[in-house]
């Protein structure tokens, strides 16, 4: 695996790469690996000649200073699982290299942009929308994969794309979980042994809730997620929403349309996790 530091050496090599009409499949992460990242960069290899991966814990997507101060770094052992898993090229720049200058640039994702994480974490798409659109600019891949637990991300990356006037293709990719159904996430490891016990209760409870909607309507689904975070004291629930899959608009209704989602985002400690299931 060839690894670069600078954008300079990363294009130099891709520009061979493409002069030679190898596809490129990009997965851009911010590190502290795990399978669920890993699945990303298999998908990839199937279907591109060479795959780059990006480790960058990019600022401004971070809403939460203290968030971003204690987010998980380890760059050997990522270099070492990323070689393992047959990844040709990691890209891990600098702050400095990534931003040479502090210009922010501001992103109109309308609506979507109002909702849920966007909601609650003010910034953050924007942040999101800013590393993306300079990584793809780095990059230029064929086909950029993301995995669909971060499911308004995705929809936010599409929307980024179309207004980039773009043809990098976004793949969206399956969650992968622990074996107690808790989705992989770097965050998982700052949990403490107490903590990662109680974050077991995020999957079980989004599968009860499921049912729920599905049998007897939204409504009660809703209030069964409220009191079960509600019985454990170090779990606070930022938001759960059934939404209409395609647009993540809220549905107002009590039946359980086509095409809907389930969404969660829930505090256990200081540690806020995220999770999503479809409905149908
Ligand atoms: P992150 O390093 O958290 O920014 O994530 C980098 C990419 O990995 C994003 O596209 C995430 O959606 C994806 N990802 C994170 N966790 C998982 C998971 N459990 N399963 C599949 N993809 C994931």
């Amino acid at each position: 695996m060839l690894i670069f530091t600078k954008i300079a050496d990363l294009r130099g090599f891709l520009k061979e790469i493409k002069s030679l009409g190898q596809s490129v499949g990009f997965v851009p992460t911010m590190g502290a690996l795990h399978n669920g990242h890993i699945s990303l960069i298999s998908i990839s290899k199937k279907t591109c000649n060479i795959t780059v991966c990006s480790i960058f814990v990019n600022p401004t997507q971070f809403n939460d200073k203290a968030d971003l101060k204690r987010y998980p770094r380890m760059p050997e052992k990522d270099a070492a699982f990323l070689e393992n898993a047959g990844c040709d090229v990691l890209f891990m720049p600098s702050v400095e290299e990534v931003y040479p200058t502090e210009k922010k640039e501001a992103y109109d994702f309308d609506y979507l942009n109002t909702v849920l994480e966007g909601k609650f974490r003010p910034g953050h798409f924007n942040g999101v929308a800013q590393v993306v659109k300079r990584l793809f600019e780095i990059v230029e891949p064929d086909k950029a994969f993301f995995g669909s637990k971060d499911y308004q991300q995705v929809m936010i990356i599409k929307a980024l794309v179309k207004q980039m006037h773009s043809h990098i293709e976004i793949v969206s990719c399956p969650i992968l979980r622990e074996s107690d159904g808790l989705a992989m996430s770097s965050r998982n490891t700052l949990l403490s042994k107490e903590e990662r016990e109680i974050a077991t209760k995020v999957p079980k409870i989004m599968i009860e809730a499921k049912q729920l909607a599905l049998n007897k309507g939204i409504n009660e689904a809703k209030q069964f997620v409220d009191n079960e975070v509600e019985k454990v004291s170090l779990m606070k629930l930022e938001y759960f929403e059934i939404c209409n899959a395609d647009t993540l608009k809220t549905i107002t209704d009590n039946n359980v349309p086509k095409n809907a989602i389930a969404l969660i985002a829930v505090f256990v400690g200081k540690i806020r996790l995220i999770d999503n299931l479809p409905l149908n």
